[in-house]
């Protein structure tokens, strides 16, 4: 039965007199008990601002009030009428209860009748009169309408529900939009003036609505321009919060001391001549922005954007020399130590002909190996090789997390890289050189390295601080994977080429978007039906493939075995891989040739993009083969794309508009609303945002005066940094 709680539909006195501001708990909110408390939980709404900010996703347009005799049919229609009889019925074959109403407006009479709600009753009383809000129908020669909104006439909240455009709110099991209507209608009434977080001036200047303003027309609008309106106040809040972050961060990093690293032009044209490839003018290019910032007094913060295969090892590999060259060290940091043993191999590599010392450091129960050039590598202790870091004996240490929260310290660190995750506050990098031994250095120069193609528009919402290198084209005589869209009927076919390219000696990824059938069984749940790893696996294993092996990797695995698994890949002992997007970052075993996508239209164009990229990295043809699971017009022109264009950014741009921001934000999204997600993409906007953004702070760099920005700033500053 559908749970309104025991909300009256009118006549509850409201509120206590208690004071109450925007981060008082719900739990003290009246008529919010324990068991609101946690339904709302469940929104992650927990504060009286949560759920002043809980918006509507759509509204339903009541607002014509009409009489009985002149209702159209079919039409949402606010009627005011009297009821005459209201009485529940049992349907006992169907289970379930029916309450009708028969209500009379003038001489009109028509018929309310609801499902399952048999507690109205309690509040729909004869002889009284209500607002009913609904589609009008004609059955049995009867104007009927059938589960209307309700709502007491002449009552203190009439007007909430009914006559008027109504809000639709994300709900939950036991929350209904009316109930959260009901409870933010008295919000707004008891905080008045909800302190801004928008100077004064920029509001006046950019002729935005006043925060209260905004939240009262975005929940109770009295037409659409108002909810533009709303909407666009609150888009621009947050962006210009996010502005402000970014820019703050900006400028507290050009104000750090940094060491300038000279260019060693000699040095570098060694390096470059001793390559197995030309350089591609992109990496030039990038090279020498980056080289250029490191010259400078202040701390790099570059990120280096280029497609998956483009090459952004090798630039790194020029600024790490050219660090090493200037006697100081570089660190490496990357996501997983699967791909930390992958760098060391590549960078040990490209950096052969120099003689640079590397150390591995990764988790806790690994090995460790430090490389004398020249000899071979060799494994030490994580005691010794800690000691060479200090002693300033290793050039550049390569690992994972473990390099900042380690008790690493290093001699004169000046070059932090980070592959594949984009933001490092100024304190986290503060914490890194604050073990150096040399004091000199306040703050590394960074570089970010990312293969997600971020657009323009997009780049300058989210990452404003951080200056940008793109790497635009691949190095010459890459083959184009054959990518297609293959359906059930299919499958044979696939499986049939799939068994021909393993007899070939070849490897196949085969990748689905969920782990564990039993999870999300939920019905509705956006995963129901969709292949899950582990039953993939077993139904490969047993049925289609049996003389092949067949490995499974994820998320939820430990590392050590994702590890192994991923050896055994590497080393051919498994023929066919099944796995969740975990195979997403970075890997690279050349030798696999196939990928097969299932529930592909459940991914980004970016990201099936990112997967993609993880065949097609040998001189042999590589395949993609893409089986949607349902196929809609908007899946039709996603997977079109992705056949057709092989430029990650220009399927970036696609992505932007076909599935919003959230994809390239990550995944903790910043906490923004829909709204300012939505906006991200508005380059106006943004701009605007941004233009307001750099005045507040040129005039007010510590944000001193606008006390509440500050700490919203801070706020954010935490969850961009993970910090
Ligand atoms: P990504 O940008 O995805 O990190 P990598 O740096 O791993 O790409 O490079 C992918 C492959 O391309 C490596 O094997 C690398 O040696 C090779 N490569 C890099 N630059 C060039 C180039 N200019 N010409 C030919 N091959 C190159
Ligand atoms: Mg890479």
């Amino acid at each position: 039965m559908r749970d309104c709680g025991s909300l009256d539909i009118g006549s509850i006195p409201i509120g206590s007199t208690k004071k109450m501001n925007l981060k008082t708990p719900v739990e003290n909110i009246q008529y919010i008990g324990t068991v609101y408390q946690k339904r709302l939980a469940k929104l992650k709404i927990h504060t009286v601002e949560d759920l002043l900010t809980h918006l509507p996703t759509k509204y339903e347009d009541f607002s014509v009030v009409a009489n009985l005799c002149s209702a159209e049919k079919g039409q949402n229609t606010t009627i005011r009428a009297k009821v005459i009889k209201i009485e529940n019925k049992r349907i006992f074959k169907k289970k379930m209860v029916l309450t009708e109403a028969v209500v009379q407006d003038g001489e009109a009479k028509a018929k309310v009748i609801w499902f399952n709600q048999p507690y109205l009753l309690n509040s729909v009383k004869e002889d009284e009169e209500f607002f009913f809000s609904g589609k009008i129908d004609i059955r049995n020669k009867w104007l009927t309408l059938t589960n209307p909104v309700v709502e007491k006439a002449f009552s203190k909240s009439a007007g909430t529900h009914t006559g008027r455009m109504i809000p639709i709110y994300p709900e939950t099991r036991g929350v209904t939009s009316k109930w959260i209507r009901f409870v933010i209608k008295n919000l707004l009434e008891r905080i008045e003036n909800p302190p801004e977080i928008l100077p004064e001036e920029i509001i006046k200047e950019q002729k935005l609505l006043t925060k209260a303003e905004a939240l009262k027309k975005i929940h109770f609008p009295d037409n659409i321009d108002d909810t533009k309106e709303a909407r666009r106040r609150i888009a621009f809040e947050q962006i210009y919060l996010i502005q402000t972050t970014l820019l703050e961060e900006k400028i507290r990093i050009s104000r750090e001391n940094a060491v300038s690293i000279p260019i060693n032009v000699d040095i570098l044209k060694r390096l470059v001549g001793q390559l197995p490839f030309k350089l591609t003018d992109s990496q030039r290019k990038t090279s020498w922005q980056i080289l250029k910032d490191m010259e400078k007094k202040y701390p790099m913060n570059r990120l280096l954007e280029g497609d998956v295969g483009s090459g952004k090892t090798v630039v790194a590999a020029i600024a790490i020399a050219n660090t090493t060259r200037a006697k100081f060290q570089s660190a490496l940091m990357v996501p997983t130590e699967v791909l930390a043993k992958q760098h060391f191999k590549e960078v040990f590599n490209l950096l052969k002909s120099s003689n640079i010392n590397i150390g591995l450091l990764t988790g806790k129960e690994d090995k460790f190996y430090s490389k004398k050039l020249k000899s071979d590598f060799i494994e030490i202790s994580r005691k010794k090789l800690l000691e060479k870091v200090v002693s300033g004996d290793i050039d550049l240490l390569i690992g994972t997390h473990a390099l900042i929260q380690d008790k690493v310290k290093f001699n004169n660190l000046a070059l932090v890289i980070l592959d594949e995750q984009h933001r490092f506050g100024v304190k986290q990098r503060a914490k890194l050189v604050s073990r150096n031994k040399a004091t000199d250095i306040r703050i590394p120069h960074l570089l970010s390295m990312t293969a997600t193609p971020i657009p323009r528009t997009l780049a300058l919402s989210i990452y404003g601080d951080l200056d940008l290198s793109l790497i635009t084209q691949l190095p010459k005589g890459r083959k184009k994977i054959s990518t297609k869209m293959v359906f059930e009927k299919d499958r044979v076919e696939v499986y049939s080429f799939v068994k021909k390219q393993v007899q070939k000696g070849k490897q196949v990824f085969v990748i689905c978007p969920r782990i564990d059938p039993d999870e999300d069984k939920e019905e509705g749940s956006r995963w129901a039906n969709v292949k899950a790893v582990k039953e993939e696996h077993e139904r490969l294993q047993k049925e289609i493939f049996p003389k092949f092996n067949i490995g499974i990797i994820h998320g939820k695995m430990g590392i050590k075995d994702k590890e192994r698994t991923m050896r055994d890949f590497k080393n051919k002992k498994i023929d066919i891989l099944v796995s969740t997007s975990v195979i997403e970052v970075g890997i690279d075993v050349p030798n696999a040739t196939v990928m097969i996508i299932e529930g592909a239209e459940r991914f980004g164009l970016a990201q099936l993009h990112q997967f993609r990229g993880r065949v097609g990295r040998s001189k042999s043809q590589s395949y993609c083969f893409l089986f949607p699971e349902s196929f809609s017009p908007k899946t039709k022109s996603r997977m079109t794309a992705l056949l057709s264009s092989a430029d990650g950014f220009s399927l970036a741009e696609q992505d932007l508009k076909l599935r919003g921001a959230g994809d390239f934000l990550g995944k903790r999204q910043w906490g923004l609303t829909d709204i300012a997600m939505d906006s991200l993409a508005n380059i106006k906007l943004v701009q605007l945002a941004r233009e307001s953004a750099i005045k507040t702070i040129e005039k007010d760099v510590s944000l001193r005066r606008h006390p509440l920005l500050k700490s919203k700033v801070n706020e954010l500053r935490k969850v961009m940094h993970l910090e």
